[in-house]
């Protein structure tokens, strides 16, 4: 068998479209744009990177973005009152505010995320917007989570009584996925149209004999951080293999997935560049705009 690719990069760009088609709206009844302000600390290259593509979405989508430097040597009370300085619209109107992770091993990276407002959380970390989407009624959902639910919905790929074996149990990822994917689906839509009802293990650091636990999931994401983890042996054939992580590879970008020999044997797998990452930037798009329209009201 060779794999379908889920391109991420395609779908990205049709959610794209639909956005900027609700910003142009948003715009024309509220008289401004959704507006984006990003906190960016130090001058860690990778998140310089994203930042910029984060921005560069932005304005392809008609969402205003302002970015917030930020010398690495600050101190959590530092960042804690820029934040709420943020909140109070002093740096512009401030519909979504995100504080791009991570923060430098002596920030206090709890008290900082706990001060964006949870009506302006886009990136979904705040202990609220958890609360909410762990009791299935969510409000901004973490972007790469988002993500892949939408990659699975979009190929078509059913979750309804399906297993999904989720790697990594962080806040970001991990958790919030396994939240998603066995939540009950909202009220008028079908499990597999929402990409729930799935049965969900979380695996992590921890678990023990993993690739017994991953060769029974249909559905596999990796979200670790390890490149090549999973393995050919590691996956049941015809499963979708979804591989969240980022490594660089002697100056290259790869996944947690060995994507050459694990393609043989999957049924559907996401490329690292070009699979999930897109999604969270385009994730993170629709949630400003939902921030902004619940600020101001929807169109
Ligand atoms: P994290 O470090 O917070 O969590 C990693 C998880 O992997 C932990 O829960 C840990 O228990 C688990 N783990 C570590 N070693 C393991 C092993 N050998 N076997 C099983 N589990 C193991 O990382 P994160 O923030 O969740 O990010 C995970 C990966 O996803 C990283 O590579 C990150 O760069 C990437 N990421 C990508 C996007 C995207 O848009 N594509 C977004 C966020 C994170």
């Amino acid at each position: 068998m060779t794999a379908r690719l889920l391109d991420g990069r395609a779908l990205a760009a049709r959610i794209e479209q639909d956005v900027r088609a609700e910003v142009d709206t948003f715009a024309a009844m509220c008289g401004r744009a959704p507006r984006l302000v990003v906190v960016l600390v130090g001058d860690l290259a990778a998140s310089g990177s994203y930042v910029k593509s984060k921005a560069a979405a932005a304005a392809r989508v008609g969402i205003d973005s302002e970015v917030l430097r930020v010398p690495e040597t600050c101190q959590t009370p530092d960042l804690v009152a820029l934040v709420a300085a943020i909140a109070r619209d002093e740096h512009g109107p401030a519909d979504g505010i995100l504080v791009q992770l991570p923060l430098p091993a002596h920030i206090d990276q709890v008290a900082v995320l706990d001060a964006v407002p949870p009506d302006r959380d886009v990136d979904g970390f705040h202990p609220q917007n958890a609360g909410l989407l762990s009791q299935g009624r969510p409000r901004f959902i973490p972007c790469t989570a988002a993500g892949v639910q939408r990659m699975l919905i979009d190929a078509g790929i059913p979750t309804a009584g399906r297993h999904a074996v989720v790697v990594g149990r962080s806040d970001i990822v991990g958790k919030p996925l396994a939240l998603l994917l066995s939540a009950r689906p909202p009220s008028g839509a079908t499990a597999d149209a929402a990409g729930c009802d799935a049965t969900v293990t979380i695996c992590h650091s921890r678990s023990a004999d993993l690739a017994a636990i991953t060769r029974q999931a249909d559905i596999l994401v990796a979200a670790v951080g390890r490149a090549g983890l999973i393995t050919e042996e590691m996956v049941k054939p015809g499963a979708a293999v979804i591989d969240v992580g980022i490594n660089r590879v002697q100056g290259r970008l790869v996944g947690d997935v060995a994507f050459a020999e694990v393609s043989r044997v999957a049924g559907w797998i996401s490329p690292v560049p070009g699979g999930v990452g897109p999604l969270t930037v385009a994730m993170l798009l629709s949630n400003t705009l939902l921030a902004a329209e619940l600020r101001l009201g929807r169109p």
